[in-house]
């Protein structure tokens, strides 16, 4: 996610401090029933326990003029428990039935997002089960936490970390990566674009049918929808991998920007490894939207969307998509990536800065500026996930490259994406493998960057000077 300039401005202006975490998820006193939340610190009822998504199938209708949005979603999944109820998160239009295995389930939606699930039969651990879910009803519009309406008349969905439950029911957390697939019906005039490679594209009565499927695993954040009278540039890498942008009307103006998706894709697979995923692309929607997202294969842009803005959407498809949180603290891992090769990386192979004089000339500013330094890195706390990473997060990274050395920091963290690709990955893990590449000690250094609350030291600021 990049924030919008006036968004990240007046979070500098109003940072926050000592924000009291959610209380923890009751505990279940029912053996048999799965957990309706997995327990991350910041987001204690987001996922649920006693199952593992393997494959999402999502059928929709949508009509733009009416909001009414009608689906179907199968979820293949297997239990890891005996389990005689289970939850799904899910807070979309009306639910009409609920299934398992094909027969009749009973269900209850409860708190924030919670739909409770009792099949017929209890299910049994290890083996697979599925779910079908039916619903329909006026889409549950949001601004920026999922279902977004665009003054065109179309819809799209984007928020972080939640969003999906707004269109389909799922396991809403990182810890649960499956396949997904989306068939869309929209009327003909409509255009509709989600993740990963189109597999269908067929008016039939006045009607477009659109397919879509992500055969690499994702997270429900990191899945969209957009319906719009979108334009399309279609183009393809070196090596074939086909990439779709889209563009609403009134968005053409960043055509220019997309057509250098093949050279930045390029460009980050030079420094962390091939790109992960078989298709990509952009859909620049046209609505008030204070930040873009990093959805995968294909990110949505807001209208002030720029090149160092796609360079960090981009990069997140390595840093945060295929390489995912596993809690919400490590959302470092993310940011700080992001944000360092589209401010550093990106400046200094591609136009020539010397972005070691830009560190130094921004850490002289911010020296005596206690705000900057009020939120940590690791662990900023809940809501406070999306401030410090940007601005902090990149002079981090620049410092710990001149502390290893380039030629240890990119192999470094080269391994380490590679090492956790298509999985999850924390803040600690990162520091210990950090650390098993250099005979440094580097205590001191990752705390005084991800722990204080205060400008480090010189010897960590300016290693080896
Ligand atoms: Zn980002």
């Amino acid at each position: 996610m990049r924030l919008s300039w006036l968004t990240a401005c007046a979070i500098a202006a109003t940072l926050l401090t000592g924000i009291p975490l959610p209380a923890g998820a009751d505990a279940i006193a029912d053996p048999l029933a799965g957990a309706p939340g997995l327990g991350d610190p910041y987001y204690p009822l987001d996922g649920n326990g006693g199952y593992d998504a393997r494959h999402y199938d999502v059928t929709i209708d949508y009509d733009p003029p009416s909001h009414l949005l009608t689906g179907t979603t199968r979820i293949d999944a297997t239990a890891t428990q005996l389990l005689t109820r289970f939850n799904l998160d899910y807070a979309g239009p009306e639910l009409r039935m609920v299934s398992v295995n094909n027969l009749p389930a009973g269900f209850d939606r409860n708190g924030d997002h919670e739909l409770t699930i009792t099949p017929l039969l209890p299910l049994l651990p290890g083996l697979p089960f599925t779910v079908t879910v039916d619903y329909a009803g006026p889409a549950v519009a949001t601004e920026g936490e999922g279902w977004t309406l665009a003054p065109s008349g179309g819809a799209f969905v984007s928020g972080e970390p939640h969003g999906a439950t707004t269109w389909y029911p799922l396991n809403d957390t990182p810890l649960d990566k499956a396949t997904f697939a989306l068939r869309a019906t929209v009327p003909a005039e409509w255009e509709v674009v989600s993740n990963g490679v189109r597999t269908q594209d067929t008016v039939i009565g006045g009607r477009r049918t659109v397919g879509w499927e992500s055969h690499q695993p994702t997270i429900g954040y990191l899945t969209t929808v957009a319906i719009d009278k979108f334009s399309f540039l279609e183009q393809r890498r070196a090596n074939g991998t086909p990439l779709v942008s889209a563009f609403a009307p009134n968005a053409e103006k960043n055509r220019e920007n997309e057509q250098r998706l093949p050279e930045i894709l390029d460009f980050i697979e030079s420094l962390y490894g091939p790109y992960p995923f078989d298709a990509a692309g952009g859909i620049y929607v046209d609505a008030e939207l204070e930040f873009s997202l990093e959805t995968q294969t294909r990110p949505i842009y807001a209208p002030w969307t720029d090149l160092n803005t796609v360079v960090h959407e981009i990069a997140h498809q390595w840093w945060g998509d295929s390489v995912s949180v596993r809690q919400w603290s490590d959302i470092c891992l993310n940011e700080c990536f992001a944000s360092y090769t589209a401010d550093y990386l990106w400046p200094e192979r591609k136009d020539g800065k010397d972005v070691d004089a830009e560190y130094r000339e921004t850490i002289d500013k911010v020296r005596d500026k206690q705000q900057f330094w009020d939120i940590p890195l690791e662990n900023p706390g809940a809501g406070n996930e999306f401030t410090s990473v940007y601005y902090r997060g990149p002079l981090f990274l620049h410092a710990l490259r001149k502390q290893l050395g380039d030629e240890v920091f990119f192999a470094a963290v080269r391994e380490f994406n590679a090492a956790h690709a298509y999985g999850n990955a924390s803040m600690p893990e990162f520091r210990r493998f950090v650390q098993s590449k250099t005979a440094k000690d580097l205590t001191g250094f990752f705390t005084a960057w991800l722990n204080r609350t205060e400008l480090p030291p010189d010897e960590y600021l300016y290693p080896g000077s």
